[in-house]
């Protein structure tokens, strides 16, 4: 669990105001659920025999004695919320940020306490909406600069009949193998067969080549829906590799799933995935609503925008202007800069506090990264003036009246 430093937060800062500005021009709207469920709703939305359930929850008792859960991902709550507060007789577009906690071994790119984006869209049942969102996201890379970077894997897992058609077709073959399979895969055999298939196991893959596949089972509507899909993003020129081995780890999932996966970040090459969850609202006690969605990692995200450097260079800079007051000025210093803060309600301005040399606090106003020193020494206070020095530019100083202060920074 990482504690987010001021240095790094500028860089956070630029990503939750990019993605909220975008889920904003597509008419999504934010939910806000508790990061403190019941267990229950867990272990019912995501899946008994899911690595998140089996291994990776933060569960203890309350003081009452019932089982909570701190959310390993956002949409068991945003499904439980939207059926309790009645949001489900029409379409919603949702979007959430937040704190996701796992037991996990924490590495590069994996942590305890991460951060996700998510999206959620219910009442919708097309494939129009499954390309919007994917459309959506290959927008976001692009504003990113990362589009080079990524590329989506799509799938369809088809309906519940067709999956469990297969799920038996896929037991049988890998029955008569099992000695072949390593341990993981043999235990995951009875309990969730369907997971084998993304196994990073080289034995486990090769064996996988033979193995029946998932596309060859799906259901009529499934395929069609599949189609539909694939048809809407190649006329919007969003590119994508259909990997019929792609499953998720959440047992909600049915037709659609997809990843958007990079090689920038070694083994943790997932930044983004989702699918549709048409059964999941019925089965937590609403009404039948279709719904599709997707989670992204804000810290794989980071690093990515990292590792590449195509972070924005204002980014940089926090600060525009530093106020340097040297001598008796406080109180001048002090009304110059709420006077500035009043006039220019855009300008970011640092007052330097606490005294110290002219030379020192130049020094400071430099590291601050700000355009301007607005330097006010005893001279300037009794006189009621500023001296505007530029820090980033070949220009001469000037000395202004107060009042002329705030006309000079606007131009
Ligand atoms: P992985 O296969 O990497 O374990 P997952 O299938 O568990 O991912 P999801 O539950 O679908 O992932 O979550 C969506 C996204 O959240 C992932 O693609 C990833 O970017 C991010 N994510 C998941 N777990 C973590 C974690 N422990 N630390 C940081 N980011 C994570
Ligand atoms: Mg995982």
């Amino acid at each position: 669990m990482n504690d987010l430093l001021p240095d790094q937060s500028p860089v956070w800062q630029y990503v939750e105001s990019t993605l909220s500005e975008l889920f904003a021009r597509y008419g999504y709207s934010e939910i806000r659920t508790p990061y403190l469920e019941a267990t229950e709703l867990f272990s019912r939305a995501v899946g008994e025999v899911t690595d998140i359930v089996e291994k990776e929850m933060y569960t203890f008792d309350d003081k009452s004695g019932d089982s909570v859960t701190l959310r390993p991902e956002g949409t068991a709550g945003t499904v439980r919320a939207a059926i309790q507060n009645n949001l489900l007789n029409q379409p919603q577009r949702l979007w959430y940020f937040g704190p996701m906690f796992r037991y996990e071994r924490p590495q590069k790119g994996r942590l305890r306490q991460f951060h996700q984006f998510g999206v959620e869209v219910f009442g919708i049942p097309g494939p129009d909406i499954d390309a919007e969102i994917l459309i959506m996201t290959a927008r976001l890379w692009r504003q990113l600069g990362i589009a080079d970077s990524v590329s989506l894997q799509l799938n369809s897992l088809g309906n519940a009949a067709s999956r469990a058609a297969y799920r038996e077709a896929l037991v049988d073959y890998l029955q008569a193998r099992r000695e072949q399979l390593d341990e993981d895969s043999q235990r995951r055999l009875e309990r969730n067969p369907l997971r084998i298939l993304d196994s990073k196991n080289p034995q486990t893959q090769e064996l996988l080549a033979g193995a029946p596949c998932l596309l060859d089972f799906l259901d009529e509507e499934s395929k069609a829906h599949f189609d539909g899909l694939k048809a809407l993003l190649d006329a919007a020129g969003v590119s994508y590799e259909i990997n019929p081995k792609l499953v998720r780890g959440l047992d909600y999932y049915g037709k659609t799933v997809f990843e958007w996966v990079t090689d920038s970040l070694g083994a943790q090459g997932t930044v983004c995935a989702g699918g549709r969850y048409d059964g999941l609202v019925e089965q937590m006690g609403g009404k039948p609503t279709p719904a599709v969605g997707f989670g992204l990692g804000v810290e794989r995200l980071v690093l990515m925008l990292e590792t590449l450097g195509v972070l924005p260079e204002f980014l940089n800079r926090q600060v525009d202007a530093y106020l340097v007051a040297v001598g008796e000025v406080q109180s001048a210093a002090l009304a110059a800069a709420e006077r500035l803060r009043e006039d220019l309600p855009w300008l970011r301005l640092q007052a330097h506090m606490g005294g110290g040399s002219f030379k020192s606090q130049m020094k400071k106003a430099d590291k601050s990264g700000a355009d301007y020193a607005l330097i006010i020494g005893e001279d300037e206070a009794a006189s009621g003036q500023v001296t505007v020095k530029y820090l980033r530019e070949e220009q001469p100083q000037q000395t202004v009246a107060l009042e002329a202060l705030a006309a000079l920074l606007r131009e």
